[in-house]
């Protein structure tokens, strides 16, 4: 039984009946990002359920999820990525620091979450072909996704995709349209085309049962650190979903009696790619046109901007910025101290921890966790651009001997 009972403007409160293919508002149009609500009174899902179930993947908070009981789904294992724990900060500052490496999944980001749910929607929604806009992973990741069950993908990336996440286009079989333009327009673009040719939308910002694919990564977050919600979260902002997508999945098990709060969200922004930042503080919008090295989250016109500020006001978060030399820093830092290798905008969530961490911002004892968002290897040529790469030795003992042993 689902236990959607409606959908509902961001902007204008207008409420509609809940339909696998409303993406937006009637009213507000675009701007009108809709937020799936439910009737938890009928969700049942307890500790012991969760205790008992062997799903290693995000299905075993199904009962959470806005799909019928009977919708087929992707047989590709998504979530339930691992939370590691550093010790090292409990001596240093005396706070529980876990990392959450969502690089871990099918595709190897965390966007696997909402394709999952947006791919079953699909079925639901009786389409042959789903289609998106995405600066890469959103993009590589519904490509995989529809390969998995069959679906036919209409991807529309921006010029300058890293390499790695158009290969994976290419290799799972997408139709791929590269626009000659910004990411902006390839939405756009990508939005209309879909509706004149009938084809399912998966835009994360655009679709709403997307952020309910993404909510699941709190659920871990609590399950993962003992059934505690911890006190707060780094994430990386570019649409701003999977913020949104967090605070729902906290709001979602206190609605249903499992947990009694959300923890403090502190979004991570790029320093020159910052919207969500200013608006935050200022309380006026403003498009950027800004750039980062963190393409991923290079957004200048957050879509999900409503529901994010949102989740950090009411999680009583914040968000802040930090500067690509940071990042560049944090590409090479956190894989040497935890074993970890991110993207640039996956260890951008890190590099706002230590800017948190150097200023003293976080508390002795609180328990801490950092999301990384996507894998290290979407992005080789940034992190090999902020390491030394050696140069050839000859090959004979002698100087290979004397070599290593000025590194020993
Ligand atoms: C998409 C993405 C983000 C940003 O997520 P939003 O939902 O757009 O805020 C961050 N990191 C990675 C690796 C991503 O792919
Ligand atoms: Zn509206």
């Amino acid at each position: 039984m689902m236990s959607v009972i409606g959908m509902k403007c961001m902007k204008c409160g207008k409420e509609f009946a809940p339909a696998p293919d409303r993406y937006v508002c009637d009213v507000c149009g675009i701007e009108g990002i809709l937020d799936i609500l439910y009737d938890y009174s009928k969700i049942k899902l307890t500790r012991a359920d969760l205790e008992g179930c062997p799903e290693r993947s995000l299905w075993r908070y199904r009962p959470l999820l806005p799909l019928g009981s009977n919708t087929p789904v992707s047989p590709l294992q998504v979530g339930w990525t691992p939370l590691y724990h550093l010790p090292r900060y409990e001596q240093t500052h005396g706070a529980r620091v876990l990392l959450k490496d969502d690089g871990r999944n099918p595709t190897a980001s965390l966007k696997d979450r909402a394709s999952a749910v947006a791919v079953a929607k699909a079925f639901e929604a009786g389409a042959q072909a789903i289609a998106a806009a995405s600066t890469g992973n959103a993009a590589s990741s519904l490509a995989g996704f529809a390969a998995s069950v069959g679906l036919r993908t209409f991807i529309f990336v921006p010029k300058r995709a890293p390499k790695a996440k158009l290969a994976q286009l290419l290799v799972y079989g997408a139709n791929t349209i590269v626009i000659d333009d910004t990411y902006d327009r390839a939405f756009e673009l990508s939005v209309e085309v879909s509706r004149r040719l009938g084809f399912y939308n998966r835009n994360c910002a655009y679709n709403p049962y997307c952020v309910e694919g993404k909510k699941t990564v709190a659920y871990e977050m609590w399950e993962q650190n003992g059934f505690r919600v911890p006190d707060r979260v780094y994430v990386s902002i570019g649409d701003g979903c999977i913020t949104s997508g967090i605070y729902k999945g906290f709001y979602d098990l206190m609605q249903i009696g499992l947990t009694d709060r959300v923890p403090r969200l502190i979004g991570v922004q790029a320093a020159t790619c910052n919207p969500v930042e200013v608006a935050l503080r200022t309380g006026v919008f403003t498009p950027q046109s800004g750039n980062t090295i963190a393409d991923s989250i290079a957004v200048g016109i957050p879509r999900n901007r409503l529901k994010a500020m949102r989740a950090l006001r009411e999680s009583k978060g914040d968000c802040i910025s930090v500067t690509d030399e940071a990042i560049k820093q944090a590409l090479v830092e956190m894989p040497r101290q935890t074993g970890v290798f991110g993207e640039p905008a996956g260890v951008t969530a890190w590099a706002g921890f230590q800017k948190d961490l150097a200023r003293g911002a976080i508390s002795k004892g609180e328990t801490v966790v950092v999301l990384i968002t996507g894998n290290g290897l979407k992005d080789i040529e940034s992190a090999i651009s902020v390491c030394h790469l050696p140069a050839p030795v000859p090959p004979d003992l002698a100087t290979v001997e004397a070599h290593v042993r000025r590194l020993v």
